[in-house]
């Protein structure tokens, strides 16, 4: 009996592993560790393929039972965050309330995203133009939405400053598609009725791009729920095994090849091999600088539940540190008043990380428009597994963060502060 059921796990290993299937995550638990010192980061860089999140001395890392057992050995006791990390996804996978028309009650695939973009731009023509920016390294197309009032009268406005929204760089970070979805949703219903939004429409073209990377987010569908990169092919490894990916946001030409970015590409932050080598981050980045008055720009993450400005290349303030955190803590609070979550807010690389050759600091160094990075929920009781129900929540509180930015943006140049 054992005997066959042995050879049955080996047919159904030897099949799954033939027709290219899911990635399982069977026994893998995700553990918070505490550093002593900092210098353990390395030691457990080494131990461990993928890190979720680093913040000070805490650190998130998925572990397999083999990993789980190195750390063990290596002395590190952590505090166990998710206990089953295959069944979460399980569940997540199968357990959806169904849609009702209503776009946040589940995680939409990418068709289903650009299907709801579609519908916004055919509805609403006069507020809401959706176009292609590029293509993604397996030929999918990259669209973002433009609205603005008109949108058809001009290219660009060139009296209307614009604003930048961008989600999914890194592919497992499925809340933030939702957050920019949401938004365009919400500005369009509440045009007519909200003075506030109708101002932001009329006098700002806003721009908002779901899913900067479309490939990374359809492998997290089909193979590998817990994939990060691009899909890009990095060659044959010492064993012969195929590498994919580049981390897109290791890979914008500010600060490019610095601490806190990768040169092996079997890393999860592997930088490429040379600035904008992904057509993912080439076109959205050409595209940003055709835009004659780009002023303002989140790029959007999870998780951990931050408000992030430059610098990530160096631990050196920004220039307009006081603008930046003006701006950050007006969010942090617009965040709060909705659902009583705490945002905490910071420069990237004294608040996380030292990360080089990330967006934010592009947009900020080169455009001079200013930049943040936001990571969504949670703080870690489930990191990028963040469960259906919280889709909405979380939509709803970044929503008048966004707003703040925008309210920002008109009133002033911030340059003149
Ligand atoms: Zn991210």
């Amino acid at each position: 009996m054992i005997r066959v059921a042995g050879f049955l796990a080996l047919l159904i290993a030897l099949w799954s592993f033939s027709s290219g299937q899911q990635v399982h995550y069977d026994g893998y638990q995700v553990w918070r560790l505490t550093l002593e010192k900092p210098a353990q980061l390395e030691e457990i860089q080494s131990l461990v393929r993928d890190i979720w999140m680093v913040r000070g001395k805490t650190v998130d890392v998925c572990l397999s039972p083999e990993e789980q057992w190195a750390l063990r050995k290596a002395g590190y006791t952590g505090e166990v965050l998710i206990k089953d990390v295959g069944a979460l996804i399980r569940q997540q996978q199968t357990d959806f309330t169904p849609q009702d028309g209503n776009l946040f009650t589940r995680y939409l695939t990418l068709d289903e995203i650009y299907a709801a973009m579609r519908q916004l731009a055919d509805q609403n023509p006069r507020l809401v133009q959706m176009f292609e920016i590029g293509r993604s390294i397996e030929n999918r197309p990259i669209y973002a939405l433009r609205l603005t009032k008109d949108p058809r009268r001009a290219r660009v406005y060139r009296d209307r400053p614009q604003v930048v929204l961008n989600a999914m760089q890194h592919a497992r970070e499925w809340i933030t598609p939702p957050t920019l979805l949401y938004l365009a949703q919400r500005l369009i219903s509440e045009y007519q009725t909200d003075m506030r939004v109708r101002e932001y429409l009329d006098r700002l073209e806003i721009y908002l791009v779901p899913v900067v990377n479309p490939d990374g987010y359809v492998y997290t569908h089909t193979t590998q729920r817990l994939w990060r990169k691009n899909r890009r092919y990095n060659g044959r490894n010492a064993w012969g095994q195929p590498i994919y990916g580049v981390d897109l946001n290791r890979n914008w030409s500010y600060g490019w090849g610095g601490a806190g970015s990768s040169g092996n590409p079997s890393s999860d932050t592997y930088r490429g091999t040379a600035p904008f080598s992904e057509p993912e981050t080439y076109y959205l980045s050409r595209w940003m600088l055709s835009l004659p008055l780009l002023r303002a720009h989140v790029d959007v993450h999870s998780y951990s539940q931050l408000i992030l400005w430059p610098w990530g290349f160096t631990a050196d303030l920004p220039p307009f540190n006081a603008v930046f955190e003006r701006v950050g803590l007006a969010m942090q609070a617009a965040i709060f008043s909705v659902h009583g979550q705490n945002y905490a807010a910071g420069p990237i690389a004294t608040t996380i990380y030292l990360a080089s050759g990330g967006m934010t600091d592009w947009v900020f160094g080169v455009r001079g428009a200013l930049s943040f990075t936001y990571e969504l929920r949670d703080t870690g009781q489930y990191g990028f597994l963040l469960p259906p129900e919280q889709i909405l929540p979380t939509c709803e509180e970044v929503y008048p963060a966004f707003l703040e930015l925008f309210r920002w943006t008109l009133r002033r140049d911030w340059r003149e502060e």
